[in-house]
């Protein structure tokens, strides 16, 4: 068996509060005066941990980059690569309380590098975003956190990366918590809950580059579901009362305007409108 193999394997062997306190310990030890940074061993063996419980080889090349503002996958040439700033990551261990934060973000990106979103990255995907959080949370379940713990980065920064728009904290937290609970049942090996066809929704609310399908329920709220069929509601839609716009669509932050011709416009920073998706009614099936 290779060295470092059987370093892993006994590693995985320990008790996880041993583990938790070795990710402590070597994240204390590389404490500079001013400020504590992840050591990059202890990413990597985080890394290895999520992979190994998702049932996969680990082949991913983590990083410490300064440069990132948080955490960031990105493919480089044929190498899936995961980056993040280790002062960040010391900063949400410190705030959280916990070192499950920084497993959760690892999480996180891992699942970008999954789910396929490295392959086209783009901007404006707020349900890729939720289908990680879900990740995260599922595979924390396996790995022994608590629902608390598992949720703990985001109830402490809300992002974890800078690079995608963001859906706001409570619908990453609902993702996040969707993952862990639907871990918790496997585990416990319930029976799945009765299969509803009847939905009723509004609109269905589609976005140029982004293969999600979002909804707009009778409450007004824009939902998505992640492939468990699991519905999260992220947004608003709001009736306008001006000529040329029927509705507003919103985020966190982000505002969208849709026309009466159904069409989805996005203001730029200079003002210019942009069109970046469509609505239609919902049919009932
Ligand atoms: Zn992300």
């Amino acid at each position: 068996m290779h060295p470092a193999a059987l370093h892993f394997s006994r590693l995985w062997l320990l008790h996880k509060d041993t583990l938790l306190s070795l990710v402590s310990l070597l994240v204390a030890q590389c404490a500079t005066a001013q400020q504590a940074r992840m050591n990059e061993a202890v990413a990597k063996e985080a890394v290895h941990r999520v992979v190994r419980h998702s049932g996969l080889l680990p082949n991913f090349t983590v990083l410490e980059d300064d440069q990132v503002p948080t955490a960031v996958a990105y493919i480089k040439g044929r190498e899936r690569v995961i980056a993040y700033n280790p002062t960040f990551i010391s900063g949400i261990l410190d705030s959280s309380g916990t070192d499950w934060a920084a497993v959760s973000i690892l999480a996180h990106e891992i699942a970008h590098h999954l789910l396929g979103h490295t392959l086209a990255p783009e901007a404006l995907h707020p349900g890729d975003e939720l289908a990680c959080d879900r990740y995260s949370g599922f595979i924390l379940q396996r790995m022994g956190a608590t629902m608390e713990e598992s949720i703990a980065a985001i109830a402490v920064a809300g992002n974890v990366h800078g690079t995608r728009d963001h859906p706001p904290k409570h619908a990453r937290s609902a993702a996040i918590s969707h993952g862990w609970l639907e871990a918790e049942r496997i585990a416990a090996k319930a029976f799945d809950p009765p299969f509803i066809v009847e939905r009723s929704f509004v609109f269905v609310v589609r976005f140029a580059g982004d293969e999600n399908t979002y909804y707009v329920n009778a409450e007004n709220q824009l939902v998505w579901f992640n492939d468990h069929a699991e519905p999260i509601g992220f947004g608003t839609c709001t009736k306008l009362e001006s000529k040329e716009f029927a509705y507003e669509l919103t985020w966190d932050g982000y505002s969208f305007m849709v026309d009466r011709n159904n069409i989805i416009w996005r203001r730029t920073t200079h003002g210019m409108l942009m069109q970046v998706g469509q609505i239609e009614a919902f049919i009932k099936q």
